[in-house]
Order: C-alpha cells, then sequence, then structure tokens
C-alpha cells in the first residue's frame, strides 16, 4: 500500500500545524506510522489521499452511527445552506431539537446547545458549581470530558489528596478544587463522599466509560454514585457525548435504568456537523443566564447548519427503534468473530463491548478502571494497528480508544475485518 500523498500532506501540515493535525490522536503517534490523510468517505469506508480504501471503525469518533454521507441524511443540506448559515438569532430548529432531545432521554427537562463535548461539560460543571454553592467536583480515573483546565488532572498520590495536572499550562489551583476517583470502585468514592461529600458540586462520569478503550459502568458503581448525589445535595453528571443515542436511543441512562442530575451530549446530536449540548432538571437549568446567574454563551450556538442533521438524525433513531438491535447484532458478530481468533491462537487478550462500541484489550485479566487499562501491550496494539491498516483495515490509532460501528457497516465487512484480523494477529505471533 503506498501512502506517498498523505506521508507528504503530513509534511506540509506540520510546518503550519502543532503536531500536523488539529486534535492528537488523527497523529497516529502511538500507532508508531505516520496518519492517513481522508480525501473522501461513503457508507462504511474511507478512500485517502493516495486512493487506498479502507474499511473504517474511527467513525469520525462517534458521530457517523449511520456511516458516512448516506443520502437520506444529506438530502435538504444544501437547500438549508441557502436558507443561510447563521443568524445570530433564535430558530424554530433549535425549539425542535430541544423537544427531540429532553423527549428522549430520562430525566431531562431543559437543554442548552453549545458547539462541542467539551464545552458541554465545562459548562455542566459551572452549572453544578452554581446550582449547589460548592467548589470540589470528583471526576474518575481514565474518563475523558474534554480539554478544560479544571479536567485535565490525574489522581497524583491518592483520592484524597490534590489532583496532578495533566498538562502544562493547567495551574494546580485550578484543578484543586478536582477529586479523582477510581472508576467502576463504589468503595473509593463512598470514602471520598464520607470525608467531604458536604463540599461536592458534582460528580461528573461517563457511565460507558469510552476513553480508555471501552470500559462499560458496573451497575452497582453507577447505582452508587446516584445514591451519594442523593444522600449529599450533589450533581451527577452524566457525560453522554459518546454514549448518547449510541448506548441506546436514551443514552447509558435507559440501558442502565439510572437517571442523572445534568447529562451532556455531542457527536451524534451533530451528526458530523461541531455540536454539543447539556441538559437537565428543570429547577438546574433555570441557573443559566439569561434565566439564571450562571453565565454562558456561544455566537454559533445552535447552529441552523448543526440543528438540520441533528434533527434528521435524532428522529431518524426515533422512527426506527431497529438500529439498535441491529447495531447490536453487528457489534456481537464483530466480538465472537475476534473472540474465535483469539481463542485459536491461543491468546490471553479479551475483547469489551457495549453494542456498537468496542474493545481489544491486548492484555490477561478483567478491565474495570484504568489502572488496569494501563497493563496493555500499547507497542504490541501499534503493530496490529499497521498490519490491519495494510489490510485495508483502519482501527482507532490507540489502544485507548474504541472501535465504532455504523449502521452502514454490513456483515460482510464484519465477516471481512475477522477474517483479516486472524491474518494480522497470526503474524504478530
Ligand atoms: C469526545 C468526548 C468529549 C469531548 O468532545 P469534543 O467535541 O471533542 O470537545 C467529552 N466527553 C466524552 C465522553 C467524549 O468522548
Amino acid at each position: 500500500m503506498k501512502h506517498d500523498n498523505s506521508n507528504a500532506l503530513f509534511k506540509r501540515a506540520e510546518e503550519y500545524i502543532p503536531g500536523g493535525v488539529n486534535s492528537p490522536v488523527r497523529a497516529f503517534k502511538s500507532v508508531g506510522t505516520a496518519p492517513v490523510f481522508a480525501a473522501s468517505a461513503h457508507g462504511s469506508h474511507i478512500v485517502d489521499e493516495d486512493g487506498n480504501s479502507y474499511l473504517d471503525y474511527i467513525c469520525s469518533w462517534g458521530p457517523l452511527i449511520f456511516g458516512h454521507s448516506p443520502n437520506y441524511l444529506l438530502e435538504g443540506l444544501t437547500e438549508a445552506v441557502s436558507r443561510g448559515i447563521t443568524y445570530g438569532l433564535p430558530t424554530a430548529a433549535e425549539c425542535e431539537i430541544a423537544e427531540i432531545i429532553c423527549h428522549a432521554y430520562p430525566g431531562l427537562d431543559m437543554v442548552r446547545m453549545v458547539n462541542s463535548g467539551t464545552e458541554a461539560t465545562m459548562s455542566a460543571i459551572r452549572v453544578a458549581r452554581g446550582y449547589t454553592g460548592r467548589n470540589k467536583i470528583v471526576k474518575f480515573e481514565g474518563c475523558y470530558h474534554g480539554h478544560s483546565d479544571a479536567l485535565l488532572v490525574s489522581s497524583g498520590s491518592g483520592t484524597l489528596t490534590y489532583g496532578v495536572p495533566t498538562s502544562p499550562g493547567v495551574p494546580a489551583q485550578v484543578v484543586a478544587d478536582t477529586l479523582v476517583c477510581r472508576y467502576n470502585d463504589h468503595e473509593n468514592i463512598r470514602e471520598v463522599f464520607s470525608a467531604c461529600g458536604d463540599e461536592i458540586a458534582c460528580i461528573i462520569v461517563e457511565p460507558v466509560a469510552g476513553n480508555m478503550g471501552l470500559v462499560p459502568g458496573r451497575p452497582e458503581f453507577l447505582r452508587t454514585l446516584r445514591e451519594l448525589a442523593d444522600a449529599y445535595g450533589s450533581v451527577l453528571i452524566f457525560d453522554e457525548v459518546i454514549s448518547g443515542f449510541r448506548a441506546a436511543y436514551g443514552g447509558a441512562a435507559e440501558l442502565y435504568g439510572i437517571r442523572s442530575d445534568i447529562a451532556c451530549f455531542g457527536k451524534i446530536i451533530g451528526s458530523g456537523l461541531p455540536v454539543g449540548a447539556y441538559g437537565g432538571r428543570r429547577d438546574i437549568m433555570a441557573c443559566v443566564s439569561p434565566s439564571g446567574p450562571v453565565y454562558q454563551a456561544g455566537t454559533l450556538s445552535g447552529n441552523p447548519l448543526a440543528m438540520f442533521l441533528g434533527i434528521k438524525s435524532l428522529r431518524l433513531l426515533q422512527n426506527h427503534p431497529e438500529i439498535y438491535a441491529e447495531l447490536e447484532n453487528k457489534g456481537k458478530k464483530l466480538q465472537q468473530g475476534m473472540e474465535e481468533n483469539i481463542r485459536e491462537l491461543n491468546l490471553p487478550y479479551r475483547v469489551v463491548r457495549c453494542g456498537s462500541l468496542l474493545t481489544l484489550f491486548f492484555c490477561e485479566g478483567e478491565v474495570n478502571c484504568y489502572d488496569d487499562v494501563k497493563r496493555c501491550d500499547t507497542a504490541l496494539y501499534g503493530r496490529y494497528f499497521r498490519g490491519m491498516l495494510e489490510q485495508g483495515i483502519l482501527l482507532p490509532p490507540s489502544q485507548y480508544e474504541c472501535m465504532f460501528l455504523s449502521q452502514a457497516h454490513s456483515d460482510e465487512d464484519i465477516a471481512e475485518t475477522v477474517e483479516k484480523q486472524r491474518i494480522v494477529l497470526k503474524e504478530l505471533i
């Protein structure tokens, strides 16, 4: 497979863009190769600038639940452009998407549109702090909630001591109120609440963690979060930026039957255009300006084109609930095929899946939290990734990102993936 044009573009990009990319994972750094530059995509396939075609399991990291640019989604988009790209005035489309999201998601009364997942979680935390009048927040190691300052933190020497910024440029004071707990460990979070529960404004969690590879929350863990938030008057924030409208139409909240007080969305609700949203109970959302004192704004928030695609996608998902059963079946087929390969080759690795999200972890034993996934052989993942790429299968370029399946992935696509995986795994060992 030739990558001359991608390589030349990467050189050119590196001159004017830090690391040659506008988001770090795209640089393929952790899999030890140069990135492929996308030229076009349709359905389940991406074509790169050298004309190579790949079966795509990145799917733009989640927004493309229907695959790339299906005609039924694009219909009417150019007409929408001709009606105006943005106004800086409210539109009917914003009413419509707010109604759809509130009706879809358990316990959601009101929602505010923003432009990214990062903005959604950052704003949700501000609202939770404003609502409770408290400063401390709790997050979990290995969960990603975007790149706002207070969330770029790791646990350091222990849960009850100060968190440590994970990036230069984040002052220690900014993360001093962020407590970092262990995911799926209900004892750990109980300890933290007994020590300072009265000072905790909110718990933010990915109910289905998708940013340390796929690690679904255990029901008892998520139930404990609900219970503690209720007992101490803290706000429970579900970050459903990946899992919203994917784990189920009503997100992980529907899947687990557990409600949050605020939920954050992104990815699927914009269907590929830049969108985020946060919403929650009426008394909480009433704090948001201009109805309340907690400031939050956005020049392009509720952008008409993003709303157009978002409404279309969410209506399709609402009117075709069978899509979730289909995605579950496809995911199961892929998982079973991969597990057969692993068994046949006597490898100790494991596949973790939740619906259309899936990760093959190159480690032994159970995977429940960040400490577990850190044991993965990431160098081996890099070789696996490169082997699959040469076979025309585009996997996430990191052990710690999930594979995304879409409606466009056919049974033949999945069979092809399993077959090629067997070839690549055989060569690895
Ligand atoms: C992607 C993601 C975000 C950040 O969204 P951006 O649109 O990249 O800012 C936040 N939370 C989770 C769970 C995500 O997967």
